[in-house]
């Protein structure tokens, strides 16, 4: 029997399983349902981090995964392998318009207030910078200097298993439809196929299909798939020291080697429903292309090479993580709905669970505690693209 059992193993479950078996020795049994991880979001991942976020947590989960990040080689090191993520970090730009301005100025005095490498960029002294940028309808720009970027995510997903799996974590293949519990405690996990796995402690980390699970223990999990689509462009235009741009209409675009993703808020609720081969095009025909030509008209000529989709695991109540105890329960937890910024999150989360798990204090996450849920507290996250 593990001592704990962590049900999805995507970079939440395989980062905490990582850091339990590491910092704590534990012994740890991660059960996911599709060992290809064809459909979770850390295969779908567009694998940004920033600093720009409006909430302080926030902030601090980014600040502290980027040095981790950064020194990721040796961090996650087995006897065979030395991860290398290809992490580069030229920043996200935000940009805004008249109406705009004043939200960009406030959310900068809070950044500013926790430290952030950040710096508000005239008209003027953007077109200085990024001459390539249209600029004539924006009033402000914000972009951050240092700690934002972006990296593999399937590469780190892959070096907390590897790294987790040298240390003894079991991965185990397994559908998890519900849990036995006696009084507070949960005792084990039941398998679609009848299998019963106990532990001391369990862990919902199954990203967007994590509330059906809180359901089985009476826990409501605010936490629905919202699909995202991301377009690969080619074109022969360069856009020298190109951040993240995420433009005043809610799109974004960011160079990936000599190619350009692309995407932004889906067409309506009901495109988020859909599956994910359910790419829908019209979405940048009819307006991210005519967007994206008129914020740099060097993109007017460009091509769609492919494009794919993933789901954001979003807290619809608050768009943060839930990550901590599972209310009215002893030794069960979850980290889940961190809404499309959990990638860059789960160094940081991953540790922060290991050592909540193993009777630690975890100041990182103390906000993200589910029962925020209960107590009708809010944590929402203004910046989330
Ligand atoms: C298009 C897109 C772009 C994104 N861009 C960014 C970004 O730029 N920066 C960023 O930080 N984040 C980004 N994200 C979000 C980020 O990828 C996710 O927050 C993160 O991958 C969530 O990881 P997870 O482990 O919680 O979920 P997942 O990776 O989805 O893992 C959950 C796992 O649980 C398994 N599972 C589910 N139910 C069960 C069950 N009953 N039994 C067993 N196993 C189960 C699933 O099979 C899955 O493997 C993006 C996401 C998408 C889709």
């Amino acid at each position: 029997m593990s001592d704990v059992i962590l049900v999805g193993g995507g970079v939440m479950g395989a980062a905490t399983a990582c850091f339990l078996a590491r910092d704590h020795a534990a012994s740890v049994t991660v059960v996911e349902r599709d060992p290809s991880y064809a459909q979770a979001s850390s295969s779908l991942s567009l694998s940004s981090i920033r600093q720009q976020f409006s909430q302080p947590v926030n902030i601090a989960l980014s600040r502290w995964s980027i040095a981790f990040l950064r020194r990721v080689a040796d961090e996650l090191a087995t006897d065979d392998d030395r991860p290398a993520l290809g992490l580069v970090e030229p920043g996200y730009l935000y940009l805004a318009t008249a109406a705009g301005e004043p939200g960009l100025r406030d959310l900068h005095a809070v950044q500013r207030a926790e430290g952030v490498d950040v710096a508000l960029l005239s008209p003027a002294e953007l077109s200085a910078r990024f001459p390539w940028l249209a600029t004539d309808d924006l009033a402000l720009g914000s972009l951050g200097l240092s700690g934002e970027g972006w990296f593999d995510g399937p590469a780190l997903h892959r070096a907390f298993r590897r790294k987790a799996q040298a240390l003894g974590v079991r991965f185990l293949t397994g559908d998890v439809v519900g849990f036995d519990t006696r009084a507070d405690r949960v005792t084990a996990v039941r398998c679609a196929d009848g299998r019963l796995i106990g532990g001391g402690a369990f862990v919902i980390t199954a990203g967007a299909w994590s509330a059906p699970l809180g359901a089985a223990l009476g826990v409501t999990l605010p936490v629905t798939a919202r699909k995202r689509d991301v377009f690969v462009l080619e074109t022969p235009a360069a856009l020298p020291g190109c951040p993240l741009v995420i433009d005043p209409s809610g799109f974004w675009f960011r160079p990936e080697g000599a190619l350009i993703l692309a995407g932004g808020p889906p067409r309506g609720e009901d495109a988020c429903d859909a599956p994910l081969h359910d790419i829908d095009r019209g979405l940048f025909e009819d307006l991210l292309w005519p967007t994206l030509a008129a914020r740099v008209p060097a993109l007017e000529a460009l091509r769609v090479r492919s494009a794919w989709a993933g789901y954001y695991e979003m807290n619809d109540v608050d768009h943060n993580g839930l990550a901590g105890a599972l209310p009215g329960y002893a030794n069960a937890y979850t980290a889940c709905g961190f809404s499309g910024h959990g990638m860059q999150q789960s160094p940081a989360v991953g540790y922060s669970m290991a050592r909540l798990i193993a009777g630690g204090d975890a100041p990182l996450i103390a906000a993200l505690a589910p029962q925020r849920l209960l107590d009708g507290h809010r944590l929402v996250e203004a910046n989330v693209i």
